[in-house]
């Protein structure tokens, strides 16, 4: 766990979340600012800044089948959805702790701001 941030707070219970999902190695939540009417963040517990710190692919493959299955659940996935990883300044990352955005519930435009 990486002192003052965010999101290993949010795995390790001391701030709130609404929390959706959650395995041993990966939980997902709904993001406090909603981009979209379904704005999920899916992170690893453990603390990775970002996507150039991952060292095992799989992580990143169960985050996007996590992010998957979870928009079968909110009934997004037929009429489609994004899946978003945001990295370092240019990207757009504000919180550097890794996670994936689940996008979902209305038109998405391309491309992104
Ligand atoms: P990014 O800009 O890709 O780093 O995304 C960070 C996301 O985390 C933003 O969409 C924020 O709205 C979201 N966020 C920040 N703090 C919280 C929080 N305490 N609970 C849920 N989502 C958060």
């Amino acid at each position: 766990m990486a002192t003052d941030c965010i999101f290993c707070k949010i795995v390790a219970g001391e701030i709130p979340a609404a929390v959706v999902r959650r395995t041993d190695r990966l939980v997902a939540f709904r993001d406090v600012s909603p981009q979209a009417p379904v704005h999920i963040l899916v992170i690893p517990t453990e603390h990775i800044a970002s996507l150039q710190e991952v060292r095992d692919g799989r992580l990143v493959g169960d985050m996007l089948i996590m992010a998957r299955d979870i928009a079968r659940d909110e009934q997004i996935a037929e009429n489609g959805y994004r899946v978003v990883l945001n990295i370092n300044r240019d990207g757009g990352q504000t919180v550097f702790h890794l996670h994936v955005h689940l996008l979902g519930g209305r038109r998405l435009t391309w491309p992104p701001g």
